[in-house]
């Protein structure tokens, strides 16, 4: 079952969306932008809940394009679960199943069994996401269309129901599209991640190649690579390098050239404290610290510069190195973890992957 969007265009007065090219396999896509962006449109372009200005839908070579939402296989999930309040969880979920076995079937997959005789709106935020989820997947759909189905949950839940909604949503073995603004959320539960940011898709690929190479500043920011900077192809006797500021940087350069400027990034989680001489080694001081629960930030300012490189320590890393406020250190940022993103911002998409 493969789900194609073909060049889909929505325009809401002055926000367009598209034309947008996806084909989703029986996997999991995650489609992470911020608000605004144009998700909602999407999903709802393809659930048929508003005809798109041009382009067309189809599952399987089937053209879904003017067939109302409920002859499209298709089934859509909205964050609040939109559940008849009145109902009990029992009676939404057989709503849509055509068997009292598989109401209990999916009750005891999602974990509510203990709550089926509960009307819909005396249910928790996640008791009421899961019920949502259960007649969602009783209607077997072809395909499933998730609109942030864990926003609004707190912390902990929405971490629990994240790592169990990942192997139940890739058993189903039908195309499914999450939407979600969380980068931790959109990485943890897609097989690839398309990135969208005013109407537009980005970059296409697995969350795993989005994360080391960005295509785009946007998409380098969005997940979370804050060490964004500026800066100059050099040749050296080595070859090309990257002028930072005067400072020579040690970068696999693909397409540039020498003398072009160029935008660069490193995760956090990649830079390093480094003891010794070591390639791309710079000295600076801490201007800030932050402690995050499962890690620290630090903000280091290197010797005449006044943009702060961050580095990501575990508690134990941290603790080893025993920091103070204003403490002189040393850093590096690897080579290989320097990602040169253009200055032109780069391929708008990379080549999607046959899967
Ligand atoms: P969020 O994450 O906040 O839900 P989103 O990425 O899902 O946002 P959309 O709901 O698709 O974004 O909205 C995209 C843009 O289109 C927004 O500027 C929104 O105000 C506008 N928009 C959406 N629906 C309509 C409508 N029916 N009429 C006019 N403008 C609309």
């Amino acid at each position: 079952m493969t789900l194609v969007i073909d060049g889909v265009r929505k325009s809401h007065g002055a926000f367009e969306l598209g034309p947008i090219d996806l084909a989703v396999g029986e996997e999991v896509l995650s489609v992470l932008g911020p608000s605004g962006c144009g998700k909602t449109t999407l999903l709802s372009a393809v659930a048929g809940l508003i005809d798109p200005d041009a382009g067309t839908v189809s599952l399987d070579g089937l053209d879904l394009t003017g067939r109302p939402p409920e002859k499209r296989g298709t089934v859509l999930v909205f964050q609040d679960g939109a559940l008849f309040p009145h109902m009990t969880a029992r009676e939404n979920v057989a709503y849509a199943a055509d068997a009292d076995q598989r109401v209990a079937e999916l009750a005891a997959t999602l974990e509510i069994e203990g709550v089926l005789d509960q009307k819909a709106d005396t249910l928790s935020g996640g008791e009421r996401q899961r019920v949502a989820l259960a007649r969602s997947l009783a209607a077997d759909p072809a395909a499933l269309l998730l609109d942030e189905p864990l926003a609004n949950l707190d912390a902990p839940i929405k971490r629990r129901l994240r790592d169990e909604l990942r192997p139940l949503l890739s058993s189903l073995d039908v195309p499914v599209v999450y939407v979600t603004h969380d980068q931790r959320e959109a990485t943890a539960i897609g097989d690839r991640l398309a990135v969208i940011a005013d109407g537009e898709l980005l970059q296409l690929d697995t969350p795993a190649e989005v994360f080391a190479h960005p295509a785009t500043p946007f998409v380098a920011s969005f997940t979370g690579s804050v060490n964004l900077f500026s800066g100059q192809v050099v040749e050296t006797e080595t070859g090309p390098a990257l002028d930072w500021n005067g400072r020579e940087l040690d970068a696999a350069i693909g397409g540039e050239h020498v003398g072009d400027d160029v935008r660069f990034c490193i995760r956090p989680e990649y830079v390093t404290l480094a003891d010794d001489e070591t390639e791309n080694a710079l000295a600076g001081t801490i201007t800030r610290r932050v402690f995050e629960g499962d890690g620290h930030l630090l903000d280091v300012v290197p010797d005449g510069d006044d943009e702060a490189v961050r580095l990501a320590l575990s508690p134990p890393a941290y603790e080893r190195a025993e920091l103070d406020a204003r403490d002189r250190v040393r850093l590096t940022l690897p080579a290989d973890a320097i990602h040169v993103i253009g200055n032109d911002g780069g391929p708008h998409e990379t080549p999607s992957r046959s899967r």
